[in-house]
């Protein structure tokens, strides 16, 4: 390793930690440590590798709070959704702790004759993770506890914001009894050189992505090349549907989940609210008091709900996003102090936004929850769906029936129903349209990291 690079405190811009800014020569290198380690690991029986799996939710629950600490530290987020996340990402292991065992195939005739064909999963090989800075827990552990499970090994590149998290879990995997190789972590600041070195390198079988549409498309390309398996979690752009007899206590609550868990920066947050008008007037009050009730500032006081966004220029275009509906018409109903220094956006609340503004098709990636109120459902469908993304939308509405109808016509990979969350490790996490590809979770996460085996045996 060479040179060394700073993580920031997006709260206050100080240093927190340097770290070992990964080289091409290191991404070869963890791809060989992977490679290397990929025979033992995969032949190792199942039952073993659960036991460590199931050790490493041990391990993250032991050390929760300095992991809380962590992640509020280099992400900014509130010490309750860090210590939230530390929870949820701990629970991908105790889930495919409990997957693992369950590597069932199928044994059958072939409807000719003279067969039987025998069908089992294997494990892909070597896998190449990044991730984002988002959830620096989570969306790592949502990765490598079904690869590991699956009986791959791993090289994983971790947002430069917050490449400390990755690290400690890495460290607690080791505790736990992954061999070494098994899990490989390179931080760097040349994302591109080492990604590209991984997905060049005939070792590396797969690559699971999340981040960015953009981004995204660009490791597909280059994962053609190669005929790569991909999976890809990618952007997202919710819609917040409220009919006219939802409980509108209810919605406002799950708005606030919805909406600002994290600072509103979640690929599943809310993005757009489409409000009937019948209840408009009365979900804007409640939300913008509910709005205006929150705590913002640096995850250093555990009071505080709301931290800063991750960097000066997630702060500059979400500035944008809101001077440009503005301009275009929208009102600003709430929108709070903020401290001095760090990247801080006031939470705030935009109604009367046009139709066609760009804060309605954009990924906001802040605390900004813009209004709109709707009447006719043809159109809300239809605007609902205007946008290439498809990755969450949540429908709050009095009868079950009529949300999941709703739910159904919307494209979206995930669906809260009279909910403001629909993350869960037992269910399956993507999108649909340009969201992504693949899921996460659920019994389906772990064949994202396994290839399908077919034996044609003679039966003569
Ligand atoms: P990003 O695409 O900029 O970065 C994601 C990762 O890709 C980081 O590790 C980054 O270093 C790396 N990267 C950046 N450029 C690269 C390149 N040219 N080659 C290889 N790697 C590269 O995204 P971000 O700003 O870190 O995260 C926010 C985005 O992630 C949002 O769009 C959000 O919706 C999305 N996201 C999606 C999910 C999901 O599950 N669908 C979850 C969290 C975040």
């Amino acid at each position: 390793m060479s040179d060394t690079f700073e993580v920031l405190d997006p709260a206050t811009g100080a240093v927190i930690d340097a770290v070992a800014d990964g080289t091409v020569e290191d991404a070869t290198r963890a791809v060989d440590a992977a490679a290397a380690a990929f025979p033992g690991w995969a032949a190792t029986p199942t039952r073993v590798r659960a036991e460590i799996l199931r050790r490493c939710y041990e391990l993250m629950v032991r050390d929760a709070d300095e992991l809380t600490g962590l992640i509020a530290s280099e992400n900014g987020k509130s010490v309750a959704d860090a210590r939230a996340e530390v929870t949820y990402a701990a629970e991908f292991f105790r889930w495919f702790s409990e997957e693992a065992v369950r590597g069932e195939g199928t044994y059958g005739d072939a409807p000719a004759g003279g067969a039987r064909s025998l069908v089992t999963h294997a494990p892909v090989g070597v896998a190449a993770l990044i991730t984002p800075w988002n959830f620096p827990a989570a969306m790592a552990t949502r990765k490598i506890a079904p690869a590991l499970a699956a009986g791959c090994t791993v090289v994983l590149k971790p947002a430069a914001e917050t490449p400390l998290t990755a690290l400690a879990v890495a460290r607690l995997l080791l505790e736990a009894g992954v061999p070494e190789g098994v899990v490989n972590v390179v931080p760097t600041t040349d994302a591109a050189g080492v990604v590209t070195a991984w997905l060049e390198d005939p070792r590396v079988r797969k690559v699971s992505f999340t981040g960015s549409t953009g981004v995204g498309r660009t490791l597909l390309r280059q994962a053609a090349d190669r005929v790569l398996n991909t999976s890809m979690e990618l952007g997202g752009n919710a819609p917040f549907v409220v009919t006219a007899d939802a409980d509108v206590d209810a919605a406002v609550a799950g708005a606030m989940i919805a909406k600002f868990r994290g600072g509103g920066q979640a690929c599943t947050a809310a993005n757009r609210f489409y409000v009937h008008a019948d209840v408009a007037s009365e979900f804007v009050a409640k939300l913008s008091a509910a709005v205006s009730a929150l705590r913002v500032g640096p995850s250093a006081d555990p009071e505080n709900q709301i931290g800063p966004v991750i960097s000066e220029r997630a702060l500059t275009g979400i500035t944008k996003l809101v001077d440009a509906a503005v301009a275009d018409g929208a009102r600003v109903l709430v929108q709070g102090a903020v401290p001095a220094t760090g990247w801080f956006f006031p939470p705030t609340v935009l109604v009367d936004v046009p139709m066609g503004a760009a804060i309605l098709s954009e990924e906001i990636f802040g605390p900004v929850a813009p209004i709109v109120t709707w009447t006719d459902e043809t159109e809300l469908l239809a605007s609902v769906n205007d946008t290439e993304f498809g990755l969450a939308a949540y429908v709050f509405a009095g009868r079950l029936q009529d949300a999941l109808r709703l739910g159904e016509r919307i494209d979206a990979g995930m669906v809260g129903i009279n909910r403001g969350i629909v993350s869960d490790p037992s269910a399956p996490f993507g999108g649909v349209k340009q969201s992504g590809i693949g899921r996460e979770g659920a019994h389906e996460g772990i064949r994202e990291y396994q290839e399908t085996r077919y034996y044609s045996v003679d039966w003569s």
